[in-house]
């Protein structure tokens, strides 16, 4: 029986999945996948480490089926077809860990109720990932749960890059930067500090481009300035998100238009971004594949804004010697990187074209003076490398 590490990674209509061995040596992939569409019909696809389908299924009118009975399901066909594994341990993707919870943290009562009260802050996630440690326990209650925070990378930054020019007893509550995508951030310094040491110890932007994106700006493999702030709106041009924006805008809206908070947070959260702009679609290959000129004017947002707060995070580094794509469209999409790249060339970055265009690692041209690189983020892995840590001390990746 091998003992493995489940993280999970839940979204509002997906729980991404995966299990990692843990033994002497070892920390490889058994398992991965994700249920999507929870709340309409959901489907199931798991993979071995092979990347064979293991099991495919969809839920026809399961549109009821909650995350807590998807994950019972979930549970059933792991002991059934999984059997030679036994989960010792369940790592989580928690959004937020606020002020005081920077690292990860066993999941007891006083933890869960502590993470509740952030949920205002990113309503799209909190809610769920606590839904699901919340239904582990009561399935599995033997089961230790680690509590992982996208914020807790950035807990170390400058506190003049936390703040808001607000009044003090605002950013005293509580009311500042925190920063997401924390886990994949991490995980690009990790990957780094093993494959490109002396690269990890310089001065480098991490664009984490998928539906939600932002930019880390990282000295030695520590963030020292991000785009996301308060909440996971902030920064980028997003899938549905609309990123940076004067928040007179807010107020114009709630004084002329009446427009409730719920209306607002429905247009921030899910109207806007790449779906706004576009009224085509938040997904960047269907964009792609559109002719509709307001789906060009979408993609020519994106890059903009990308290199405008690219610029900004330079500034905050005081120089720039690496940039690294990671995440969906970073990983994938060699007509945003490059184009991205065009608009930093006053930097000295010079992008190999034929490198770009087949998703190389490297993908700058020599002479470049930024080095770039596309490297696969692994959030769940992440997640398993500090989950592992409270069950099996020795047994770090
Ligand atoms: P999430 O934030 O939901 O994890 P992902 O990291 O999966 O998002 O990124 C989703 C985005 O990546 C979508 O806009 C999608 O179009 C884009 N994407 C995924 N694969 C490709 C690809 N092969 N080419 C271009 N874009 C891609």
């Amino acid at each position: 029986m091998g003992r493995v590490i489940a993280s999970l990674n839940a979204g509002s209509s997906s729980i991404k999945f995966a299990l990692f061995h843990v033994g002497q040596d070892e920390f490889a992939l058994a398992a991965s996948g994700k249920v999507e569409g929870i709340g309409t019909a959901p489907h199931l696809v798991a993979h071995d480490a092979a990347g064979t389908i293991l099991i495919e299924r969809t839920w026809d009118g399961g549109d009821g089926l909650s995350h807590e009975a998807l994950l019972q399901e979930l549970l059933h066909w792991a002991a059934g077809h999984l059997p030679e594994h036994e989960i010792v341990a369940v790592g989580h993707r928690v959004a937020h860990g606020g002020l005081r919870f920077g690292q990860p943290a066993l999941v007891d009562d006083a933890l869960l109720a502590a993470l509740e009260m952030l949920c205002p802050l990113v309503p799209l996630h909190q809610p769920h990932n606590l839904a699901v440690i919340r239904a582990i326990r009561a399935l599995r209650p033997e089961l230790p749960q680690i509590a992982c925070f996208d914020t807790g990378f950035h807990q170390g930054r400058p506190e003049v890059a936390t703040r808001f020019a607000l009044p003090r007893a605002l950013h005293d509550r509580g009311i500042r930067s925190y920063g997401f995508h924390g886990l994949s951030y991490e995980y690009i310094a990790h990957r780094l500090s093993k494959t490109e040491p002396a690269f990890a110890g310089k001065r480098l932007i991490v664009a984490h481009l998928g539906n939600g994106a932002s930019l880390c700006a990282m000295h030695a493999g520590k963030s020292v300035d991000t785009t996301m702030s308060f909440t996971a709106l902030d920064g980028l041009v997003m899938g549905t998100r609309c990123g940076t924006i004067d928040p007179g805008v807010l107020l114009y809206l709630q004084t002329q238009d009446g427009k409730s908070v719920t209306e607002l947070e429905t247009l921030l959260y899910s109207q806007s971004g790449l779906l706004g702009v576009s009224g085509v679609s938040s997904d960047m290959r269907v964009l792609h594949a559109s002719s509709d000129p307001h789906a060009i004017e979408a993609i020519d947002l994106f890059v903009w804004r990308a290199a405008r707060e690219a610029g900004a995070l330079i500034s905050s580094l005081g120089g720039i010697d690496g940039l690294v794509f990671t995440a969906g469209i970073g990983e994938n999409d060699p007509v945003i990187r490059a184009a991205i790249c065009e608009r930093l060339a006053w930097t000295g970055l010079i992008i190999d074209a034929e490198a770009n265009r087949r998703n190389a690692t490297t993908i700058n041209a020599t002479g470049s003076s930024v080095a770039v690189r596309v490297i696969p983020t692994d959030e769940e892995r992440m997640i398993a490398m500090h989950a592992v840590a409270f069950v099996m001390p020795a047994q770090r990746a």
